[in-house]
């Protein structure tokens, strides 16, 4: 197929120089045969054309996106109590991965943000649980931090791109899969400004870490040091995009029902001193506020908490959890999917021994976690104390079968619980 002697024949669409004046060819290693330029362009052409493609699949991420009904019956079978919590989580997951997943098609000049969510409630109530659950179930990487290590460090950015290394770490360091991820920040809280006239002299820092937040929060593209800690110039960065991380911030927010009960308390006096009709129904109010004040919070109240109102601003979806009541603690030890009580049966189960816990004695840990003041958090140390003996003797005996009843006596310490054999 070559051309005339010394002439160039393209070998894609068999033409030659000459004709076509702009034309120009790239001799190829067979004599003769060469590539022109129009066929050049349109082999240029296919391979962008291919690579946006490509670019606008990885856009729309193969995430199933569960419907907000479904994503609340999954956190049922995790954590007990907490439905407004788990009925807004499920509204700002579903919406915020519908959004990435739509590729986030602003062409119409309707731009879908994404609603990150502040979490108020005591300690051990189910926060970190109810976004680890998410994360699992969407199966996205998931990573944890503590906003009160930021204030510690002191050299802000560089650790609040730390938290986006352990995203990355987490996603087996896929910039794609971290770029979808969900970070929990606890303690938001401890990061507020401690008083709202403080002086610009005093107690900044508390600012600074909520003003580096504000940034990952909102959407920026964060340069993180592969290796953590401080950033060196000449150092290869990883660019991470955190618009479509979703950000779930918790907090327990002591003494917010202060801040809550004074702005309720003025309102609830001036409206009595008006409208008179309305006085019973603003009691009404007033006392079901003085019951659990948290559930009345309103942005104004974490400005004056101390947060600054452009991350509030960040974190539009604002729920509160309860503390949990004795029944709810009972119910958290036998009934979620890995419940602790699960856990010990299956464990005993392995040595030949059926373990069974009386209802009292588990009333009788509920009421030992609740001393203690840890929410849930305390029941497997609880647990853990009961049962130490029960796990030192259980292997014994060679397998033989035993059964085990752990009732309120073994609780409270008056007696040891035993494993009785044969
Ligand atoms: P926090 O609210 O302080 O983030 P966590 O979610 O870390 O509390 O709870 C600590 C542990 O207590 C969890 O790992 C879980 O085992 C248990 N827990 C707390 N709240 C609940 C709940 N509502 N339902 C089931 N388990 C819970």
């Amino acid at each position: 197929m070559a051309g005339k002697k010394n002439q160039l024949v393209c070998a894609f669409c068999g033409s030659t120089p000459g004709k076509e004046r702009d034309k120009f060819f790239i001799p190829s290693m067979y004599e003769g045969l060469g590539l022109c330029s129009s066929c050049l362009e349109r082999a240029a052409a296919l391979c962008s054309d291919r690579n946006e493609k490509q670019a606008d699949k990885k856009q729309k991420l193969e995430l199933v996106v569960p419907d907000p009904r479904s994503i609340k019956e999954e956190l049922d079978r995790h954590v007990i109590g907490q439905e407004h919590a788990k009925k807004v989580l499920s509204v700002a997951v579903h919406n915020h991965y519908k959004r990435l997943t739509s590729g986030a098609d602003n062409s119409d000049g309707v731009e879908i943000e994404k609603s990150n969510v502040l979490l108020l409630g005591p300690t051990g109530c189910g926060k970190t649980l109810l976004a680890q659950t998410l994360a699992k179930m969407l199966d996205v990487p998931f990573a944890i931090a503590d906003a009160t290590t930021l204030t510690e460090a002191g050299y802000v950015g560089e650790d609040v791109e730390n938290i986006l290394l352990r995203l990355y770490q987490a996603s087996g360091n896929s910039i794609e899969r971290t770029q979808i991820g969900i970070i929990y920040i606890d303690e938001i809280d401890k990061i507020s400004r401690k008083s709202e006239n403080v002086s610009i002299t005093r107690d900044v820092s508390g600012e600074g870490v909520q003003q580096a937040l504000l940034k990952i929060l909102e959407g920026t593209v964060a340069n993180v040091p592969p290796q953590g800690g401080r950033k060196h110039p000449n150092q290869e960065f990883l660019h991470i995009d955190t618009r479509n991380i979703l950000f779930i911030c918790g907090g327990a927010f002591v003494g917010l029902d202060k801040v809550i009960k004074r702005r309720l308390g003025k309102q609830v006096l001036g409206f009595k001193q008006l409208v008179d009709e309305e006085e019973q129904k603003s009691i009404a109010e007033a006392e079901e506020m003085q019951k659990n004040p948290l559930e009345f919070c309103e942005p104004d109240d974490l400005v004056h908490f101390g947060l600054i109102p452009e991350l509030i601003g960040r974190l539009p979806m604002l729920t509160t959890l309860k503390p949990l009541k004795r029944e709810d603690l009972v119910r958290i030890l036998t009934e979620p999917k890995n419940a602790l009580v699960k856990q010990y049966e299956k464990l005993l189960k392995l040595e030949n021994i059926t373990l069974k816990f009386t209802p009292k004695a588990l009333e009788a840990i509920a009421d030992k976690a609740i001393a203690r003041n840890t929410g849930a958090r305390g029941l497997r140390a609880i647990l853990e104390e009961i049962m130490l003996d029960v796990m030192f003797n259980a292997p014994a005996d060679n397998g033989v079968r035993g059964v085990c009843t752990i009732d309120e006596k073994a609780v409270n310490k008056n007696i040891t619980p035993e494993i009785k054999r044969g």
